[in-house]
């Protein structure tokens, strides 16, 4: 451990979270010249200490550890470089405008990859009065199924579950051109423009 970077570290989140050296010292039952001292980079984190320290501030063991929170640039927040995550113990979704560090069960989760529809995962769009019909012709049994449906717009993402048994159907509001995304459980991650 740098206690140099480290104490930049909790420094600068501490501050962040509009804490006082005192109310993370009474979090972790120390005293706040210890706290000070960290920040001085005169002394490191008991390791004994470090879990209740990343709940405290909110910030990864591991990153705590290394001293540094890569910031990355202002993501323009458009839905152009949208990342899809899915966590294969709990079936849980998470979308990020742009490529973020996102974990769950325990687990750091990758990006999805994105591939252009193929035959088994083709998706068909049908244009309604004020909807978009859109049906996918694909097995939905527990084993393989596709678990969502998303439109990604320039602004906005819809995002639909499907569940094992039902139809893959569903019905999605008229918008301006976008995206659509179908997740297989067992293919992955599949794409078409509308
Ligand atoms: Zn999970
Ligand atoms: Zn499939």
């Amino acid at each position: 451990m740098d206690c140099k970077k480290v104490g930049a570290l909790i420094l600068n989140v501490r501050k962040e979270k509009n804490m006082t050296q005192k109310e993370v010292a009474t979090r972790l039952n120390i005293s706040d010249k210890t706290v000070s001292k960290w920040e001085r980079g005169l002394g490191c984190p008991d390791v004994s200490l470090l879990g209740d320290l990343s709940n405290i501030l909110g910030v990864n063991i591991e990153k705590i550890l290394m001293g540094d929170l890569e910031e990355k640039e202002t993501d323009g927040g458009n839905m152009r470089q949208i990342k899809f995550y899915v966590c294969n113990s709990c079936n849980n979704v998470v979308t990020s405008t742009s490529e973020a560090e996102i974990s769950c069960c325990g687990r750091k989760l990758d990006s999805l990859v994105v591939k252009p529809e193929d035959d088994a995962h083709n998706i068909t769009v049908t244009d309604m009065d004020n909807e978009y019909y859109v049906t996918i012709d694909h097995p939905m049994n527990k084993n393989h199924y596709i678990s969502f449906v998303a439109f990604v717009g320039f602004d906005k993402v819809l995002l639909t579950k499907l569940y094992p048994e039902q139809n893959a159907e569903l019905f999605i509001p008229k918008m301006h051109r976008g995206k659509l995304y179908a997740y297989c459980s067992q293919h992955g991650l599949w794409v078409k423009g509308i």
